[in-house]
C-alpha cells in the first residue's frame, strides 16, 4: 500500500491466521457461512492495514486524514 507522500506500507494477507471453518449441515447455509468468514477477514486486515496508516498521518501529516487531498500535491 502506497501513499502520495511515498510511505509505504508492507503487507502480507496471508499471514492471517486461518479460523476454523465449520460447514453447515444444511447445504443452503454454506454460501452464507463462506460469505461471513471472508468477511470477518476482510475486517481484520481492514483494521490492521488502517492503523499504520492512520499512525503515519498523525504523525507525518498532521491535519491530513487517509482520504484527503494527497501529501505533496
Ligand atoms: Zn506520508
Amino acid at each position: 500500500m502506497s501513499l502520495g507522500c511515498g510511505w509505504h506500507h508492507d503487507e502480507n494477507p496471508s499471514r492471517e491466521p486461518v479460523a476454523p471453518f465449520f460447514v453447515p449441515l444444511d447445504p443452503a447455509k454454506l454460501d452464507e457461512a463462506l460469505t461471513a468468514q471472508a468477511n470477518a477477514r476482510h475486517e481484520v486486515f481492514r483494521r490492521r492495514v488502517e492503523a499504520p496508516i492512520t499512525e503515519h498521518y498523525a504523525t507525518t501529516h498532521p491535519g491530513l486524514e487517509p482520504g484527503d487531498v494527497r501529501p505533496g500535491s
